[in-house]
């Protein structure tokens, strides 16, 4: 057979442009901005607690005018070079560290750059962590006026106790005080953080911790089991045997359940692996950054990663490092990578399934392929185990699921990324004493 015996006919059409398939509907979102949100990074607390492995450091005597000043001049160079112009911000978040250490006139400026330039949704959400002791009545007021409509606040406990093992600078007394204002100055909406599966914590005291936090009557709860960090403070009190006995695995993994069962019964309906929310109440911050489809997110700050235009990328994590690329007029990016669409696809779940319910349609819109044909051996397996399971057209993780959340997570890695861990940005906060001591005991462990 000849070349030309496989057609019939010449085809004579000019081909201008691909895909052809176009429809009148499909012009409404030719300029439609994408949706988007945007995090803040303060690295300053008032004081370290010991479990801490965050980029941060005291606030007390720190140049914290000129980290705002290099803040400021990042969200400048992005707003001057248009780069974030086709982005509605659906949600704003400022944490940390502990934006509360600022005066409340110098978040707010931050706050009002980012407002007066950024397409934000009138009505977006617009969150700040806030931590005992550094929080007052003066600037909780100034806050509720400047336009901060939710406030998270790192509680942690209802057990002095466990406070000091973890090293909080705060007592009880000090969160109740905290609570009083959030609920005097108006707030309705406001999340409060537990920490759970501390070394010589009861089940009792944690049944109690979740009591107390639901009674407080917070919209929403975020429960993280602990974890000691290594180059932390409680990992060399760890290490030194200065710790409370810590209870064995099965009592920690009941601890999940017991989290999950308490939080329902006081109306909390579990919405992430650690998240749960009273009805309508559940971040839109989780539902842009995470949740999918997902959507585009900013990170301004050291350490603040970002998802944007494709590319996953992460700012210098050593506030040094950020401010000189910042004063050298460079964008202050340490890594970054664009996606590919397998990595996109694969990003789809990764992130997904910890919001614990992965839509098909959504996976179908966005990339045009059903997601069994890209990963049905994963998805067969996760099914088969019992990690997930199908809800109508979604895929739900199970309980089990939540518990492995994580090698859930991993099973939909792709390429180069498979067995690459994240531990980039880790700073430790340890004292060059610390560290000597650190050292050592972690040597004549050996
Ligand atoms: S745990 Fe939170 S409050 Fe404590 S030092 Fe770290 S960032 Fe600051």
């Amino acid at each position: 057979m000849s070349d030309s015996e496989i057609f019939t006919n010449k085809d004579n059409e000019f081909i201008a442009w691909y895909p052809n398939a176009l429809t009148p509907e499909g012009s409404a979102s030719v300029w439609k901005p994408r949706r988007a949100a945007y995090y803040v990074h303060i690295p300053f607390c008032t004081a370290i607690c010991d479990y801490c492995g965050f980029s941060v450091e005291k606030a007390k005597g720190a140049p914290t005018e000129r980290y705002l000043d290099s803040l400021r001049r990042e969200i400048e160079r992005y707003i001057k070079d248009g780069r974030l112009a086709n982005h509605r911000f659906e949600c704003g978040h400022f944490g940390g560290g502990t934006p509360s250490v600022l005066e409340a006139s110098q978040l707010l400026s931050i706050k009002k750059l980012l407002h007066d330039s950024l397409n934000i949704a009138p009505d977006a959400e617009i969150t700040a962590e806030v931590n005992p002791i550094s929080f007052t009545l003066e600037k909780a007021q100034a806050y509720y006026d400047g336009g901060i409509n939710r406030i998270s606040f790192g509680l942690q406990s209802f057990n002095d106790k466990v406070l000091k093992v973890l090293g909080r600078p705060h007592r009880v007394s000090d969160s109740e005080e905290i609570i009083k204002i959030i609920r005097q100055v108006g707030w309705t909406n406001y999340s409060l953080d537990i920490i759970y599966g501390v070394p010589g914590q009861t089940m009792e005291e944690l049944r109690e911790d979740l009591k107390r936090a639901a009674d407080t009557g917070s919209t929403h709860i975020s429960c993280f089991r602990l974890q000691v960090v290594p180059y932390t403070a409680l990992k060399l009190r760890e290490a030194a045997g200065q710790l409370p006995e810590q209870s064995p695995m099965e009592v920690l993994n009941e601890m999940d359940h017991v989290v999950a069962e308490a939080l329902a019964g006081y109306g909390y309906r579990q919405y992430g692996v650690f998240d749960f929310a009273k009805p309508g109440y559940e971040t839109v911050h989780n539902a842009i950054a995470f949740a999918a489809p997902q959507a585009d997110y900013i990170g301004f700050g050291n350490s603040a990663y970002s998802f944007i235009n494709q590319h996953v990328f992460v700012n210098y994590a050593q506030k040094e490092a950020y401010e000189k690329a910042i004063a050298e007029g460079k964008d202050p990016i340490a890594f970054a990578k664009k996606a590919n669409m397998q990595e996109m696809m694969s990003r789809y779940f990764v992130l997904g399934v910890k919001f614990l319910r992965v839509p098909r349609s959504g996976f179908i819109s966005e990339f045009g392929v059903e997601p069994e044909k890209i990963f049905g051996s994963v998805l067969e397996r996760l099914l088969n185990s019992g990690m997930l399971k199908r809800d109508g057209d979604d895929y739900v993780l199970t309980s089990k699921g939540r518990y492995y959340v994580n090698n859930v997570s991993k099973e939909f890695y792709v390429g180069e990324n498979v067995g690459k861990r994240q531990y980039l940005q880790f700073v430790s906060n340890l004292s060059p004493k610390q560290m000597q001591e650190y050292h050592q005991l972690h040597a004549a462990r050996r």
